[in-house]
């Protein structure tokens, strides 16, 4: 019984963890505060800090997974031919360009 307060426990401060990576934030202080502070209060702390939209981005560019938009700058998806932000077409160059840069 008392093993499984603490399996969940880990679990829950795992999940806390992921959630926070997943904001855009570190996934061991998310880890961290849940572990030491209890799940509870590490929710609480992840779920009123905002979300960091910079690292995000950035972490999806990285990843090659996106790229910015020639026209307007906007993050788009690397496939993508063409803009959904400024609805610009996206020229080849720069379609090809996130594979040749990994
Ligand atoms: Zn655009």
């Amino acid at each position: 019984m008392e093993l499984t307060v603490y399996i969940l426990y880990i679990i829950f401060a795992f999940l806390i963890g992921k959630w926070n990576y997943s904001r855009g934030n570190s996934f061991w202080l998310g880890l961290l505060l849940s572990l030491f502070l209890t799940p509870l209060i590490g929710f609480t702390i992840v779920a009123i800090t905002r979300v960091e939209k910079k690292k995000l981005e950035e972490r999806e560019l990285k990843s090659g997974k996106s790229k910015k938009c020639p026209t307007c700058a906007e993050v788009i998806r690397a496939d993508a031919r063409k803009c959904r932000y400024c609805n610009s077409e996206v020229p080849y160059s720069v379609y090809i360009n996130p594979l040749l840069k990994k």
